[in-house]
């Protein structure tokens, strides 16, 4: 009978030892960068209900009406969370944070889940790392999300960023914006493209979305929505550029950036990179001042980003960044005969304590043969020791990269590699 093989769902992929290192030092600057701001971490549910997402991010969204990955049982309908802040919205409200006082400054990390065509950049499940700050109005909220976000990039090392910026205004606003929009693109739908033929009759902003070729044109001259914002919407986004001016942070004003997502109020960002292709978004976020109370919470403004990790990683690839030290043992040690690998694994449990990564082979291998797998593994140093060795209680130390020995007593061990490690 042959065997069948497995394979992850297209869209899908394992992250391997190798590669993980690089996620991992990733999380870490991420909850650094939290620390600093001082935002904690929430860790919701990977399944929320169907309705939930429907409501929060969007009946019409790409999001909802074609990429959800749903499923019903019995009563239930669950979906796997495309996105983060509908979910930390939902927590929010259902554990009562309100109450605890304050804004909430709350951050997360974790998978997402989305039925999108995959390309380079664009997957069905991917990662995101992102921010919400919950419970103030002031457009310095909007200014201390968006310097979070960008110290993360900083902190990795990716630099050549661009920051986009635009008010999606408040409804009142949008409501004269959409009238606005339709007037322009109704007499002219005949020259639009398919999809945004359909977008005009339900939400025409995301006309100014489309990567379409045929919309381009026909973009350039729509009403831009800064003619078109409250007074009220516009001193808050006045004051956010002007916060952001001050923090040194630059931006570009993009009339045409709305989002995919239906909650955004006020203030919309996103930032790309030059070095991502036709994906070119690392992340993004803005102010969704009515979403809390779309999920059956009380009036509460808020603020928030979500940035791609699987992106952010490309952006590394195509910058030469790397975050993680290589993945090698400090020491691995090289035994010859079973009394010498007995005395290395009753050993090794000490400079593990001494924060000191060790390993040693573990299949009674040949010199060569653990010399050519300590190398493999990338040891910085192999400790090689014998029976002899033992009974002079003296054993070779073998720096691996510049391929130096030198003979120490075992207790010492620990204080000669600590010392080395520490001196380069
Ligand atoms: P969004 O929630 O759509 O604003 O997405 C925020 C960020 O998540 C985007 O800027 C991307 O960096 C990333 N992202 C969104 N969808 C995907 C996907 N399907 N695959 C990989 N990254 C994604």
């Amino acid at each position: 009978m042959s065997k069948t093989k497995f394979n992850t769902h297209h869209g899908m992929v394992d992250l391997l030892p190798g590669e993980i290192e690089q996620w991992q030092a990733l999380e870490s600057i991420v909850r650094e960068t939290a620390r600093l701001f001082h935002f904690q971490e929430i860790r919701t549910p990977v399944l929320e209900q169907t309705e939930l997402i429907a409501r929060g991010v969007g009946q019409l969204t790409d999001i909802v009406s074609k990429e959800m990955f749903a499923f019903d049982r019995g009563e239930d309908r669950y979906v796997l969370r495309p996105e983060g802040t509908a979910p930390v919205a939902r927590a929010y409200v259902q554990n009562h944070l309100a109450q605890r006082g304050g804004t909430q400054r709350l951050f997360y990390i974790g998978p997402f889940f989305r039925a999108e065509r995959p390309q380079k950049g664009r997957q069905r499940q991917f990662h995101q790392f992102g921010a919400e700050l919950i419970g103030a109005s002031s457009a310095i909220a909007d200014a201390e999300i968006i310097a979070f976000m960008q110290t993360v990039y900083n902190r990795v090392g990716i630099t050549n960023t661009s920051l986009k910026l635009n008010s999606v205004g408040d409804p009142e606003s949008r409501d004269a914006y959409r009238k606005a929009l339709y007037n322009y693109f109704q007499p002219i739908s005949g020259k639009l493209s398919e999809i945004s033929r359909k977008r005009l009759e339900t939400n025409p902003m995301r006309i100014l979305d489309s990567k379409e070729e045929e919309d381009q044109p026909l973009k350039i001259d729509a009403p831009k929505i800064f003619d078109y914002l409250s007074n009220r919407s516009k001193e808050h986004f006045n004051a956010v550029t002007d916060h952001l001016e001050r923090l040194h942070i630059s931006y570009v004003l993009d009339p045409f950036l709305v989002r995919g997502l239906d909650y955004y109020t006020e203030t919309a960002f996103e930032l790309t990179s030059p070095d991502l292709g036709s994906q070119d978004a690392l992340g993004g976020g803005g102010r969704y001042d009515l979403l809390i109370e779309d999920v059956g919470g009380p009036p509460t403004p808020a603020v928030g980003f979500a940035c791609g990790m699987e992106r952010l990683m490309i952006a590394c690839d195509a910058l030469g960044i790397t975050m993680a030290d290589p993945p090698g043992p400090d020491i691995y040690f090289v035994t010859r005969g079973e009394a010498a690998a007995r005395w290395a694994l009753e050993f090794m449990p000490d400079l593990r304590t001494n924060g000191l990564v060790c390993t040693m082979d573990y299949s009674g291998r040949s010199l060569k043969a653990q010399m050519k797998d300590a190398n493999r593994q990338q040891a910085r140093y192999t400790v090689i020791v014998g029976e002899q060795e033992l009974e002079k209680n003296r054993i070779t130390l073998r720096n691996m990269e510049k391929s130096e020995e030198t003979t120490v007593h075992p207790e010492e061990l620990a204080g000669s590699v600590t010392a080395i490690q520490k001196s380069r």
